[in-house]
């Protein structure tokens, strides 16, 4: 750090404020080459989940970005702005585009993920630094009189998707939990727990010092967001297993299952179609076995043609 004291956050901000090129109307930053300040130490890079801390003792990264060089362009530009290294590299969870190039900080940080994270990383051969330290329910990291808080609500959009949560600067990274505004959350629920994403929306959207909810894509949301995402996944999940339960094709099910009553909804026009796919593929899992069940199953069979899905990465 360049300055201490008081005199440090007076520093900070002015140069937040003053790289903050893109920041417009929207108040964000879509630029990949863009800082935005969020609060007094905490600072977004594009619009991304790529979040850094500054402390007087070092610095915090969490995630990364598939951007071809990003990490290395972030790590040239704190080396320049700071004197701290990056002490700690945070993961929020296995998927690719959410934690490239983090590597770039192995030579001064300790690089921290969910204890799940790792087979993942191994196995698909991830684009990212190894864990160091691995935890499982909840971790607090403590640099420089700040305080970085990980939660792990249980398996969600991933079995190893964690909550890093800035309590005094009210600020909670929820990588791929949320978008901005009313929208819906995921274009599909592959790798995901639908129960308990429903479940630990809900507690996010109660969770204290949370004034800036940060979603692993596009603009900046707040705790609300969370209960519309919540809302949503209640009632698609709701009437998908109605239609299932009366028999429904998964044909007919996409005929059916408009919801309408959200069509204000942001992604509703795009991520319709593979919402309700792969929420009747969760349910189709998740239903207990019987006899209706089983003629269920033999005229609709796992591997079901079911067209073309268009489910796009997350
Ligand atoms: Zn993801």
């Amino acid at each position: 750090m360049k300055r201490s004291g008081l005199c440090a956050g007076i520093f900070l901000l002015s140069i937040g404020l003053s790289v903050s090129k893109t920041v417009g109307a929207q108040g964000m930053g879509a630029d990949a080459d863009t800082i935005v300040q969020l609060s007094e130490s905490v600072f977004r890079r594009g619009a991304t989940s790529n979040i850094f801390i500054v402390t007087d003792e070092g610095i915090i990264v969490v995630d990364g970005t598939c951007d071809g060089g990003g990490q290395e362009w972030l790590k040239a530009e704190l080396d320049r702005r700071y004197d701290v290294p990056v002490k700690y590299v945070i993961l929020s969870h296995d998927h690719e585009m959410h934690i490239c190039g983090l590597q770039a900080f192995d030579d001064t940080a300790v690089t921290v993920a969910h204890v799940n994270a790792v087979e993942h990383i191994v196995g698909e051969n991830r684009d990212t630094s190894m864990p160091d330290v691995v935890f499982d329910e909840y971790m607090e990291i403590l640099l420089g009189g700040k305080k970085v808080v990980l939660y792990y609500f249980g398996p969600t959009h991933s079995d190893n998707l964690i909550q890093v949560h800035f309590p005094e600067e009210g600020i909670l990274v929820a990588t791929d939990m949320v978008r901005s505004g009313k929208a819906i959350g995921l274009p599909d629920y592959r790798d995901s727990n639908v129960d308990n994403l429903i479940n630990a929306l809900g507690e996010l959207s109660r969770l204290d010092n949370v004034e800036i909810v940060v979603p692993g894509h596009a603009g900046l949301a707040n705790q609300q967001s969370f209960v519309y995402f919540r809302d949503w996944l209640v009632a698609l999940r709701s009437r998908v297993l109605t239609e299932m339960r009366a028999g429904a094709s998964i044909e007919d099910i996409v005929e059916r299952v408009r919801m309408e009553d959200f069509s204000d909804y942001g992604n509703y026009e795009n991520w319709l179609r593979a919402n309700v796919i792969s929420m009747w593929d969760y349910l189709y899992r998740w239903r207990e076995p019987s006899e209706n069940l089983g003629e269920y199953q033999n005229a609709y069979p796992v591997g079901f043609p079911i067209g073309g899905t268009q489910m796009g990465p997350e």
